[in-house]
Formats: structure tokens, sequence, C-alpha cells
């Protein structure tokens, strides 16, 4: 077999194309566009890049673009001071604080700071509880972007066999959290998992998110698999994926290329959070005026 690849670009477009649509009729409706809030602290050349990339496709979409670039040693009173003046600015509907902060910064602590309803990375402590919990919020993009790619070519979730290799907070916990709202099977594999072959060969839906370059081959794959490769490492031939690519496109069913699959679904999916945000504020904006 081998494997049809998954187009996450083109998947992308659409999702960009359908939230440049809905921003005119909100600017139509409301006079105002949503607004995204990046903060950018110090000069790490990968997020520069991120950073630059997301304000790029936020200005194609329609969205305000309310960037703010910080140097590397600004306190960490300043850094919560601006994102408390970004959660009361309406102008702004979308807050991103763009990780790793330089070391001195806690992040994880400033990203608490982000109004919920304004937590468009959906990482604070409150979008996380709303996940497990399973009630409206904002979903981190990563992950939200894995499964409009599954929907997008039409994977059956319900009852499947997922596997997840990788828990970190910003993608492993809650892609699996995501699959096991749509019904799937979930099992999350890390660095302790004993057998990780013969665990990824259950999976109809192979997902991963361990961050090690081609950690994946042919032997972790079932035959007719929908493989999903969240990796994103630099290696000397450029950017490769946490699966092996050539000998698993061999077994699989549907396979995700890096880059080209889950990465450009990650701004879209940003985007598509901040006019969700848009929209909660814009609704309970009438509600406090009715
Ligand atoms: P991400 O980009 O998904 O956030 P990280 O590099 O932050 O990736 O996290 C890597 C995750 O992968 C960790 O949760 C870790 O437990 C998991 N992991 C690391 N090594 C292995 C391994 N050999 N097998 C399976 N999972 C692993």
């Amino acid at each position: 077999m081998t494997a049809a690849i998954i187009d996450g670009r083109a998947v992308a477009e659409r999702v960009r194309e359908q939230v440049a649509g809905e921003v005119a009729q909100l600017v139509e409706r409301t006079g105002r566009p949503p607004g995204l809030a990046t903060i950018l602290v110090g000069d790490d050349p990968a997020s520069v890049v991120y950073v630059a990339m997301k304000r790029k496709a936020c200005a194609e979409a329609g969205i305000a673009d309310h960037h703010q670039h910080l140097p590397t040693d600004v306190s960490q009173a300043d850094v919560a001071a601006l994102i408390e003046r970004r959660n009361a600015d309406p102008e702004v509907s979308g807050i991103l604080l763009q990780l790793p902060v330089p070391a001195g910064l806690n992040g994880q602590d400033l990203t608490g700071l982000i109004a919920p309803g304004k937590d468009v990375d959906g990482l604070t402590p409150i979008s996380v509880g709303r996940l497990v919990r399973g009630t409206p919020g904002l979903r981190p993009c990563t992950p939200v972007g894995v499964i409009a790619l599954l929907d997008a070519y039409d994977v059956p979730l319900e009852g499947a066999e997922t596997v997840v290799v990788g828990r970190s907070d910003l993608v492993g916990k809650p892609v699996s959290l995501l699959l096991l709202a749509r019904h799937a099977t979930v099992t999350i594999c890390h660095s302790r998992t004993r057998d990780l072959s013969a665990v990824c060969s259950r999976a109809d839906v192979l997902v991963a998110a361990a961050g090690i370059p081609r950690l994946l081959g042919a032997e972790h794959v079932k035959p007719g698999a929908v493989v999903i490769d969240v990796g994103v490492n630099r290696a000397e031939q450029g950017l490769v994926g946490d699966v092996d690519f050539a000998t698993v496109a061999e077994r699989a069913r549907l396979i995700t290329p890096v880059p080209g699959g889950v990465g450009p679904m990650t701004i879209a999916m940003l985007l598509r959070n901040t006019l969700l945000a848009a929209g909660l504020q814009e609704s309970a904006g009438a509600q406090s005026a009715a």
C-alpha cells in the first residue's frame, strides 16, 4: 500500500478563506474587525519567524494586528501589565504570548494571566479545564488542527483505536482529550512506554508528537492506518517529522507530510480561534447591554 498524502496546506487555505469571509461579515455587522495581540519577548529566531507568519496570516484574513515586541530583559511585571492592558482593550479579541519566553520569565504564569475569553492559544488553566470537562471554550491550535485534518479526510473517530505518542501540554495531552471527546479509544504513549511499537501498531489513527526525528517507522504502523505527524524537527536535510515518512508511507492509508501537513493548520486554527473569541465578546457585550 502507498498512502495518500494529507494536504495540510490545502485544508488550511480553505479554513483561512472561510475565516476571512466570516471576518468580513463581522465587520459589516459590528463595524469592527477582530484583533489579535501577539506578544513576542526577545529575539529567539524560530519565535520571530512564527510570530511574523501569524501576523501576516491575520492581516490576510482581515484581522487587526496589535503586535508588541518586548526586549529580552523586560521584567515579569512589565509583561504582566501588558497582558492586563490587552485583556481590558475592547479592540483586542485574542492574545497570544509566543512561547518560549526568555529565561528569567515564567511563561506559564504569564500565559495564565490571559483572560480566558481571549485565550486563542487555549493554554490557560481555565481553557485546559474546559477542554477536560468538555464545556465550550477556546481549544489549543495545533491539536484542533489535527482534528480538523482528520475531519477533512473523513477519518472516522468514533470507536476508533487512536494512539498519541507524546504527552506535552501543548500537543499530546490536548489532542488526546479532543480525540476522547470524539468518542475515540485513546492511548497515550511517552518516554516510559514499555513496547512502543506494539502499542502504536494497534492504532487506526496514530498521532506522533514526541519531538524526536523519525521516532516512528514502519514497525510502529498498522497497515492501512492514518498517520498524523506533528513533529517539527530541524535536521541537516531540513525539517523532518517524528515519522519516517518514506517507510511509513508504504504501510499507511493516509499520512501527513512534514512540512505541509499539520504545520499550516496551526495558524489557520489561530485565525479561527481569534474569530471565535471576537464572536464570544460580541455576544457577551450584547448581553450586558441588554
Ligand atoms: P510537543 O511539540 O508535542 O509539545 P515536546 O518535545 O514538548 O513536544 O514533548 C515531547 C513529548 O514526547 C513528551 O511528552 C515525552 O513524554 C514524549 N516522548 C519523549 N520521548 C518519547 C519516546 N521515546 N516515546 C514516546 N514518547 C516520547
